[in-house]
């Protein structure tokens, strides 16, 4: 077959979704033939989390410097920390010929959805938003004020699923990670076409 650039493939959603649990099963599968970009973040690790594995941990002025520098696809203010896509490791794998796979929240895949238009944008939904608002409230830390805010955010991220190539609900995380790869071979194929 031809050889092309890599697909550049975006999984986001709302808030709660579950789009960590779907990537992270997506690669313990060693048949998973796409590469993760980590994503940098200025946000503390989280038990068990690992510097260079789960996100690149960095300060704020650090981020800041990235940002300045025109180093980051995209990046996205959430919940009072920066999270953003580290834009060498990006094109050097595409040009690679291989794929790339970003799971990020609504702002920053509306970004890159302006700056790589022939990128392959997936769209995770909840089953219902009760389902989501189940899920927001029964990751049970917050204060019922902050749940409120989320439930407000996440309503405001479903409507932009119209901006996506395809929906995938995750109502099983194992067969919302199969719709997921059957989009990508679908893709493809469909782009085989000269
Ligand atoms: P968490 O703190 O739970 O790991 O992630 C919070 C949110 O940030 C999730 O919705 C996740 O998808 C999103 N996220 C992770 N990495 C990136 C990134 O590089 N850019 C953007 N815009 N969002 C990200």
């Amino acid at each position: 077959m031809y050889k092309h650039r890599g697909l550049l493939i975006v999984l986001s959603g709302p808030s709660g979704v579950g789009k960590g649990t779907v990537r992270k099963e997506l690669f313990s599968s060693p048949d998973t033939n796409y590469e993760y970009s980590i994503s940098m973040t200025t946000r503390n690790p989280r038990e068990g989390e690992v510097d260079g594995v789960d996100y690149f941990f960095r300060s704020r002025e650090v981020f800041e410097q990235m940002i300045q520098e025109g180093k980051l696809l995209e990046y996205a203010e959430y919940v009072g920390n920066y999270y953003g896509t580290p834009l060498d490791y990006v094109n050097e794998t595409l040009d690679a010929g291989r794929d790339v796979f970003l799971e990020i929240e609504v702002v920053g895949a509306a970004q890159v959805r302006e700056k790589v238009p022939n990128g392959l944008f997936i769209f995770l939904a909840p089953p219902s938003l009760s389902d989501l608002e189940t899920r927001l409230i029964g990751r049970g830390t917050e204060a019922s004020d902050i749940i409120a805010d989320r439930v407000l955010k996440a309503r405001e991220e479903l409507e932009m699923m119209h901006l996506y190539d395809y929906v995938v609900e995750n109502d099983e995380v194992s067969k919302a990670c199969d719709r997921v790869n059957a989009i990508v071979t679908a893709e493809h194929c469909r782009r085989e076409r000269v």
